[in-house]
């Protein structure tokens, strides 16, 4: 049971299971505060020890959180009870909020919908939490448009306090507010943002990823002068490639070409340093390289 906090309406108030489809980097951490905020969650992925991997790391994640005293072990024993893992998607179907965090192809999760639509329950509300691509066009796809909603966590979910939420066209007042709701529960702030080709967050910081690729390819800088200009530089707490690797590249790149393509604009164009990365199979710290090594203590630069 969901506790109640504030004033919820009937559909928030309705939301006491959450499936979450794909349990990758953002995933494992959607299934830990859903946990931790008392919703029941199952989480699936195609990939079997992706889920098993997800299991462990919410485990770890939670211990330091109770080591940092932000929670105590009480609250995680309770949040990992409440999870479940399952393998095929009749299982997430049953949940009354759905969320599908796989990877970043549109065609991918066009098919995960198909999949799941013929077990979803008439009121369950349908999330994707792409980073790019149209909710609308998504929702158009499934059969239910005006409960479908685009909510988008950062990374690291546990760590980072804002959540986008992107209406399509079709999306309704009641899921909108539904959202809003569920956020507030996980102690997160709303921004929302119209349906826009990578909405707010991401239409402005991945152009700046790229063009710092732009300017490793082009020689302006190496890796360690791009990455230490842009934290002494400009303050911020990563620089652009160190950034780049945590999201992972192909979802950078996929994010550019969905810019790219939705925008019809030539300063879109994703780097092809970016693309030769992703071809490689150097993702970032996901497949142990991208920008920078991976495979010893600390992470050594790859140019
Ligand atoms: P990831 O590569 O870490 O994980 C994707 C997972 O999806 C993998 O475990 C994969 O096995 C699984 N998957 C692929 N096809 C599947 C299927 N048919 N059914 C079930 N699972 C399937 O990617 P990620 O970084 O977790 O990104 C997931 C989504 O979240 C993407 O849409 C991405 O754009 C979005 N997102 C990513 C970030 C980020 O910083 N990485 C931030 C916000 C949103």
């Amino acid at each position: 049971m969901v506790p109640a906090i504030g004033i919820i309406g009937v559909t928030a108030m309705a939301i006491q299971s959450v499936g979450v489809i794909g349990a990758g980097q953002m995933g494992n951490g959607i299934a830990h505060v859903f946990a931790l905020a008392g919703y029941d969650v199952v989480i699936q992925d195609v990939n079997p020890q992706a889920v098993e991997k997800a299991l462990s790391l919410i485990d770890r994640n939670l211990e330091r959180q109770v080591s940092r005293d932000k929670i105590s072990a009480q609250d995680k024993a309770a949040a990992l009870t409440r999870i479940s893992s399952a393998t095929d998607p009749a299982q997430v179907g049953r949940c009354d909020l759905v969320i599908e965090a796989a990877t970043e192809n549109e065609a991918v999760k066009i098919k995960i919908f198909e999949a799941l639509l013929p077990h979803l329950k008439p009121a369950t509300i349908l999330a994707s939490n792409t980073s790019s691509i149209s909710i609308t066009r998504l929702a158009g796809r499934t059969d239910r448009p005006e409960r479908f909603i685009g909510v988008h966590f950062m990374n690291p979910v546990p760590v980072m306090q804002l959540v986008e939420l992107i209406r399509g066209i079709a999306t309704d007042d009641a899921t909108y507010d539904a959202l809003v709701e569920v956020v507030a529960r996980l102690g997160k702030t709303v921004a929302t943002a119209e349906d826009f080709p990578a909405f707010i967050v991401n239409r402005i910081l991945v152009p700046m990823i790229n063009e710092a690729v732009y300017a490793l390819h082009e020689g302006v800088g190496d890796i360690r002068s791009i990455d230490e200009s842009m934290k002494l530089g400009a303050n911020h707490p990563m620089g652009p490639l160190e950034l780049a690797d945590f999201i992972g590249l192909d979802t950078c790149l996929s994010i550019m070409n969905v810019l790219h393509e939705g925008l019809g604009d030539t300063k879109y164009r994703p780097c092809p340093l970016l693309a030769k990365y992703v071809a490689a199979g150097w993702l970032g710290r996901k497949s142990g390289r991208g920008f920078y090594d991976y495979g010893g203590d600390t992470p050594v630069p790859t140019r």
